[in-house]
């Protein structure tokens, strides 16, 4: 399936949409993280506005918008990693399998083993390969083993380059390796959901392929929310997009065929096909 968008150039271009003969979308929906009423605030400026949404399990879920319109915002309180910044300030539920993750009986550490993150940069640790897989688990206390860390770095589709050099420095790798080591610390304690912001936007167009046919094994096992400001990106590698605007409105959240394909609201398709952005 194709739709015309246009690069920022003007020029049209293709876009190929994830195709319904995936198995994956013949599963049905099954919420694993929803908001409701969620409103975020930065001091006094708002960044989100009465958010409701509905993310399905094991399906990836992209974020689109302008620049400002509030996803990594959104993906920071699906976490609780807005709790770190002062100025912030979050009303509404923010609902995590049943559970609000702003209930005060919530620890937000042992929320992010369930809820990992990857971010736009690699940032692996300055330790050993070895050693970056096993924090998570370390931090918990829970011993670790060879199989733990092959476990991991298989998953992340890093293990067959890496297995001879688990004592050299992550820092050593290339960028693309390194995000993909990130990929296996997050997984390495058995998450359910992976938050991903731009993984792919520090890296070379192979290094960047790369990390999206990993996304589409790690779907497999757990649920992908990516924020991506490529939209040929996320009609390539999700099932589902939401698209927020300026004033942190989320304006439209469907399948990505219908988002690309045939949208609701006027104001996604001029987003889409360049109109404004
Ligand atoms: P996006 O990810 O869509 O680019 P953000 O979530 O980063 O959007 O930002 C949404 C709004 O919140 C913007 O107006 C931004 O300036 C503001 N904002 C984001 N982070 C902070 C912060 N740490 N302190 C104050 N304002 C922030």
């Amino acid at each position: 399936m194709n739709m015309s968008t246009q690069e920022t150039d003007g020029s049209p271009i293709s876009t190929d949409v994830r195709t319904t003969e995936n198995a994956r979308a013949d599963r049905p929906d099954e919420t694993v993280v929803a908001t409701r009423g969620l409103d975020v605030y930065y001091n006094d400026d708002q960044a989100l506005d009465d958010i409701d949404i509905e993310i399905p399990e094991n399906k990836v879920t992209a974020l689109i918008g302008p620049s400002g319109c509030g996803k990594s915002t959104f993906l920071r309180c699906i976490n609780r990693m807005n709790d770190q910044i002062d100025a912030a300030h979050v009303e509404g539920e923010v609902v995590f399998k049943g559970k609000n993750v702003y209930d005060d009986d919530v620890d937000p550490v042992a929320l992010r083993r369930k809820i990992g993150q990857v971010f736009q940069k690699p940032n692996p640790f300055p330790k050993s390969i070895r050693d970056n897989v096993t924090y998570g688990l370390e931090v918990q206390g829970k011993d670790t083993s060879d199989e733990d860390v092959e476990r991991a770095l298989r998953g992340a589709a890093l293990w067959d380059e890496v297995k001879d050099q688990l004592d050299e420095s992550g820092l050593d790798l290339s960028g693309g390796q390194q995000q993909r080591l990130c990929i296996a610390r997050a997984i390495a304690p058995d998450p359910e959901v992976i938050l991903m912001d731009e993984p792919t936007s520090a890296l070379d167009p192979v290094a960047a392929s790369k990390i999206e046919d990993l996304i589409d094994e790690l779907v497999e096992e757990y649920t992908v929310i990516i924020v991506t400001h490529n939209m040929q990106q996320a009609a390539r590698i999700s099932d589902k997009t939401a698209v927020f605007l300026t004033g942190g409105e989320l304006v439209e959240f469907d399948d990505t065929a219908a988002i690309f394909e045939n949208p609701s609201d006027s104001r996604v398709e001029d987003y889409i096909t360049g109109k404004f952005g």
